[in-house]
């Protein structure tokens, strides 16, 4: 299933230029274009799904697939030893933009703690 009005969509057809670090049948991995650390990639699945939910409902194994390959660009971008943060924006409160399952690997740097202060 794609979405014709999908960024990422457009991104895996090739009809918007990108800056690919990984790519299987399955999975692309490219950078994040207003990139919030020194190493700043998006890793999504080439099929549209919409959330991290429906995907895991449908296909677990592909879940699985995006979470190995964020390992393999962490890998290929040499912070794999240094660490680094995977995580995925899941709707409004999370600031979501783009509804195509991606989760965004951050790097090369000190990331400080994962989230806000509560309110
Ligand atoms: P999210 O807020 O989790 O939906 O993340 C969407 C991400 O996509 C943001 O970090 C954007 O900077 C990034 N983004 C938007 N357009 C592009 C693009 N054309 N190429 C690469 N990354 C993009
Ligand atoms: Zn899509």
């Amino acid at each position: 299933m794609t979405s014709s009005d999908c960024l990422f969509c457009k991104i895996v057809a090739g009809e918007i230029p990108h800056d690919t670090v990984y790519e299987t049948d399955t999975v692309l991995a490219f950078r994040d274009i207003t990139p919030r650390a020194n190493v700043h990639v998006l890793v999504i699945p080439k099929t549209h799904q919409d959330t991290l939910a429906q995907m895991a409902g449908e296909d677990a194994a592909s879940v699985a697939e995006l979470f190995t390959a964020a390992g393999e660009v962490a890998r290929l971008e040499g912070i794999d030893e240094s660490g680094y943060r995977v995580v995925s924006n899941v709707g409004a409160d999370a600031g979501q933009e783009v509804f195509h399952v991606h989760v965004h690997v951050l790097g090369a740097q000190q990331l400080g703690p994962v989230g806000p202060r509560r309110s």
